[in-house]
């Protein structure tokens, strides 16, 4: 039960396949630009990526990001703010590391971080060793991610079929969960862990949300498409703290595939009054 939306994805890459070459172009830059950016936190819960080691099945290796820097244009509000804060604090901060993953809630879109919340209120009382691994994902390093064991990215298997703005992670509604065992996270299935995987998954589901089937820490909110996001259709009882985030995304990716439109994430200013 593959569903529709990643066949999509693979047929679209082979009918547009000088996308890969463009792609890994824009990766040579973020890498380059990576070697030259210091590791450092800017405060957005992220976390080091030497814990990684995952299965070819899963998107869900190594770490994440605050929404990559850079980028001109017109800005508004806090994702304004957040990418002046960080171009004056140096190139340090504004190309952030896209091995580090982000683990905040407040990037999450607030239905979906409410369901986050719920799931991890049910790890406790169940006595689930279940962590959350990684929530919102920048399309830097999705782009990166995508790379590994493709030519022009890194060596090794291929982690993931969705590039920029193809997952639920670029939009604050996915957020993958990991067991974590005797002080390491685990993606071990065997024995009881098996049990613990469906009932992730279970869970899930009572509150809303979605399976990927080749990605078993994966949960994302049920009843969109990912044509749709990808259009800036996104769903409504938004928050600020999501839309900035998403805005600072957007505004700072200039690669392919495109990103959303804005118009969706920001409602347009009232016209001013005379
Ligand atoms: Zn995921």
């Amino acid at each position: 039960m593959m569903p529709k939306r990643h066949r999509h994805w693979f047929s679209d890459r082979f009918v547009h396949t000088s996308r890969i070459h463009e792609l890994s172009t824009a990766q040579n830059f973020f890498l380059s630009q990576k070697r030259r950016a210091a590791v450092g936190s800017v405060g957005f819960g992220m976390v080091s990526s030497d814990d990684s080691g995952n299965s070819v099945t899963s998107e869900d290796n190594g770490g994440s990001v605050t929404s990559g820097g850079g980028g001109g244009g017109v800005m508004s509000g806090g994702a304004s703010n957040f990418l002046l804060q960080a171009a004056a604090a140096g190139p340090a901060l504004s190309v952030p590391d896209p091995s580090m993953r982000r683990t905040d809630l407040m990037a999450l879109h607030p239905v979906f971080r409410d369901a986050v919340n719920q799931l991890l209120e049910a790890f406790q009382k169940e006595g689930l060793p279940f962590r959350l691994f990684e929530a919102f994902r920048s399309p830097v390093r999705q782009a990166w991610l995508y790379s590994q064991g493709r030519p022009g990215g890194g060596s090794g298997p291929i982690v993931t079929h969705a590039e920029a703005w193809q997952s639920y992670h670029q939009y604050g509604l996915a957020a993958d969960f990991v067991l974590w065992i005797n002080g390491q996270w685990s993606w071990s299935t065997l024995g009881v862990n098996a049990g613990r995987w469906e009932r992730l998954h279970k869970l899930g589901a009572k509150f809303g949300l979605e399976t990927l089937n080749f990605e078993t820490p994966h949960l994302q909110l049920a009843g969109l498409k990912i044509a749709g996001l990808q259009e800036g259709t996104f769903p409504s009882d938004s928050d600020t703290s999501w839309r900035d985030n998403l805005e600072g995304a957007i505004i700072s990716w200039n690669g392919e595939p495109a990103a959303p439109q804005m118009v969706s994430v920001r409602p347009l200013l009232p016209e001013p009054t005379k």
